[in-house]
């Protein structure tokens, strides 16, 4: 079947993600989803392994998040939080806080990960200025970090194994350490910390580092972490845009881990992967710092459609899922389900690592292999799995049935078998 018109005519002008459109492969052509399949145009359809960059944990279409959504809809699409309040934004507020653990309690909204991301490190920043009048520019991050394509949170990424490396001259210069996973990495950090006062805070993507390969850490190094901000003063975020959600096996990394950040960051999955919206928490003694009669204390940041009420009101939905479905038991037998399917691969001489936790698994080779084609020949078999690097790795919807989650592990097991004889 040929490609669609609109396919043919649209490529001409669109520009695509992380794309050289030179050479990019083609994309697929989409008709429809439902579940944990995607439609192709031709018929076809693919067992999705990375439920769109790890959004959809619900599946697609589930009629729960459609049906609020449509309900909202007929509402009200949205209305500005300036002056005005719905329903389903402060709803959200509330259980956001309600869900996030200790005193995480003030919730900011904004459309995308990565401005979540900069507010974050904003709050960070005037907190410095409101509390003591200092000037403290600079943040902390880990090597292997990734937290977003804007300018700031560029700049907190990691700067050398990162797509955004190109941009080093122009972006703010930070402080980059190792994850404190051993002595001596903990007492660089520690150095770090005590030899420069211009730090802010320090951000960490907690237990697990997504776009890096899915590098996982222990609760220990989150600890040390935790423990070297608290005996600096420092703020502590944790983006946890990919691990919130149920992604590791409890709501967030730190119900999982028991460390509890003074900042969160929050998106993806939580809308279920229908609606753009994301969120910043912070706790109330960050916040204490802006509460003021002071009008220069007020954190100034305002997104055009923070608190969308189309996306609050299906992150709502999503959170009722949360509620009524065993959605957490579903992500421990998907961890089972993985431990078991991956076992077998970590003998053989071209698998460097096998990862695996709560719902995502992660196969790492040792050498580079060719990713375009691998991606192809995955969608050859019917499934959608996008390998980063050299990781090939599966973050599914937690309602994913285990004969298809059989499929996606078959899938990874014999191609990553196969690579041996190349
Ligand atoms: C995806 C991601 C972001 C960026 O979110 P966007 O919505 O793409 O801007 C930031 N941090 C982490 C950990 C992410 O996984």
């Amino acid at each position: 079947m040929t490609d669609p018109a609109w396919l043919e005519e649209g490529l001409d002008h669109i520009w695509l993600p992380y794309a050289q459109m030179k050479t990019a492969p083609r994309p697929v052509p989409v008709k429809s989803t439902h579940g944990t399949r995607i439609i192709l145009h031709d018929g076809r359809e693919l067992i999705d392994g990375i439920g769109s960059w790890w959004t959809a944990v619900h599946g697609y279409n589930h009629p729960y998040l459609l049906e609020a959504m449509g309900h909202q809809l007929a509402l009200m699409p949205h209305v500005m939080l300036g002056g005005l309040a719905h329903e389903q934004a402060y709803t959200l507020a509330t259980r956001l806080a309600g869900l996030a653990p200790g005193d995480l309690s003030k919730v900011f909204f904004c459309e995308s990960g990565s401005v979540a991301v900069e507010v974050a490190l904003k709050i960070a920043v005037q907190y410095w200025r409101n509390t003591t009048g200092q000037v403290r520019p600079k943040f902390l991050a880990f090597r292997g970090g990734y937290h977003g394509d804007t300018f700031a949170t560029m700049s907190v990424c990691d700067p050398d194994d990162s797509m955004h490396s190109l941009f080093g001259p122009a972006l703010p210069s930070q402080y980059i350490a190792d994850l404190p996973t051993d002595e001596a990495r903990t007492e660089t950090l520690e150095r770090l910390l005590s030899t420069h006062s211009d730090i802010a805070a320090v951000i960490v993507e907690p237990l697990l580092q997504g776009a890096a390969g899915m590098r996982m850490h222990d609760i220990v190094t989150l600890k040390r972490i935790r423990e070297a901000c608290d005996r600096h003063g420092l703020p502590l975020i944790f983006d946890e845009i990919f691990t919130g959600f149920g992604r590791l096996g409890g709501m967030f990394a730190a119900t999982v881990s028991g460390v509890t950040p003074d900042i969160m960051t929050l998106g993806k999955a939580l809308t279920g992967g229908v609606s753009p919206l994301a969120a910043t928490i912070a706790s109330r003694s960050i916040y204490e710092a802006f509460h003021s009669d002071d009008s220069t204390k007020a954190l100034m940041h305002g997104p055009t459609y923070t608190g969308h009420a189309l996306g609050c009101a299906v992150a709502n939905a999503s959170l009722d899922l949360f509620e009524r479905e065993p959605r957490l038991d579903q992500v421990a037998a998907i961890d089972a389900h993985l431990s078991q399917a991956f076992a077998p691969l970590r003998a053989l001489p071209q698998v460097a690592d096998v990862r695996i936790r709560g719902s995502v698994g992660a196969v790492e080779m040792r050498g580079a292999f060719d990713v375009q084609g691998m991606r192809r020949r995955f969608i050859q078999e019917g499934v959608f799995i996008r390998p980063i690097g050299k990781t090939v790795y599966l973050a599914p919807a937690y309602t994913i049935a285990p004969a298809d989650l059989s499929t996606l592990t078959k899938a990874i097991v014999d191609m990553v078998t196969e690579q041996k004889s190349r």
